[in-house]
C-alpha cells in the first residue's frame, strides 16, 4: 500500500534540511526531494531508514542511490523544464521520479528485467509518465537520441563515447567513472565542432554499470 502520513513527510522535510546542510542549495531540488515518497521505492520493511541518507538494496543485487548522490547529479545536470533527458540506470526509478518533478522529458532505460517491470509498474501508479526501455544503457538509446543531458547512475569504467553521440550540441553527461571501489563524477558538455568540455567532481561509490561499454565481464 503506497501511503505518505504526516510521520513519513515529516521524515523527508528532516532529509532535506540535511541536503541543505551538506551543501544542496537548488531549492527546486530540494523541493522534489521533499515532494518524492522515497519510501514507496523501497520494501515496507525498510519503512524507517527510507529517509536516512543512504544507500539501500532493491534486490537483483542493486541500490536505491543515496538521496545526496541523487541531488548531486541532479544538480550537475541542470534540469531546464522540457529538457530531453536520457537516464541510464532506472533502478528502482526514485531518481527518474525527481527529474520528471524537475519537468525533465524523460527516457530511462534498465538492464535488469524485474527491476524495469517493478519500476515503470510504481511510476504508473503514481502518475509519473516516462519512456521506459528494457536493454543495455551502456550504448545509450539511440531510437530516441540527441538528448539534451544524459545522466549515468552507475559506476563506468569509462567515458563510453557513444554517449556523446547521442547528446545535442550544448548538452551535457554526467557519469560516474572510476575502477570498481570508487568512481569520481565526471561532467562532459558537448561543444561545437565536435568538442568537448570536462569538469570533474567529487568521488562517490555506485553499483557498477554493466554490458558493452560498461563492465562487460561483470
Ligand atoms: N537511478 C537508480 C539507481 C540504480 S543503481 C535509482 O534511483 O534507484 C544502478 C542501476 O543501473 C541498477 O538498477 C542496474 O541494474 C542498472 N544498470 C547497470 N548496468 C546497466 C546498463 N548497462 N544499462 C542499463 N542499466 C544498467
Amino acid at each position: 500500500m503506497l501511503v505518505d502520513t504526516y510521520k513519513t513527510k515529516g521524515m523527508r522535510q528532516t532529509l532535506v534540511n540535511q541536503l541543505r546542510a551538506k551543501g544542496i542549495v537548488d531549492e527546486r531540488i530540494l523541493e522534489a526531494i521533499n515532494k518524492v515518497p522515497r519510501h514507496f521505492f523501497l520494501d515496507s520493511a525498510f519503512l524507517n531508514h527510507a529517509y536516512q541518507d543512504k544507500a539501500f538494496s532493491i534486490g537483483e543485487g542493486q541500490t536505491i542511490s543515496q538521496p545526496y548522490t541523487v541531488a548531486y547529479q541532479t544538480n550537475l545536470l541542470n534540469i531546464n523544464t522540457g529538457d530531453k533527458v536520457l537516464e541510464i540506470g532506472t533502478g528502482s526509478g526514485y531518481q527518474a521520479s525527481i527529474l520528471i518533478e524537475l519537468g525533465a522529458n524523460l527516457y530511462t532505460i534498465e538492464y535488469n528485467r524485474k527491476l524495469y517491470e517493478k519500476a515503470k509498474q510504481l511510476l504508473h501508479k503514481l502518475n509519473y509518465k516516462a519512456h521506459f526501455v528494457c536493454g543495455d544503457g551502456s550504448q545509450g538509446f539511440a531510437a530516441a537520441a540527441p538528448y539534451d543531458k544524459i545522466l549515468v547512475t552507475a559506476g563506468s569504467p569509462t567515458v563510453p563515447s557513444i554517449l556523446i553521440e547521442q547528446l545535442k550540441e550544448g548538452g551535457k553527461l554526467v557519469i560516474p567513472v572510476g575502477d570498481l571501489q570508487s568512481q569520481q563524477m565526471c561532467c562532459i558538455e558537448k561543444l561545437p565542432h565536435g568538442e568537448t568540455k570536462i569538469n570533474l567532481h567529487d568521488f562517490f561509490v555506485f553499483v557498477p554499470l554493466l554490458g558493452k561499454f560498461g563492465w562487460k565481464g561483470l
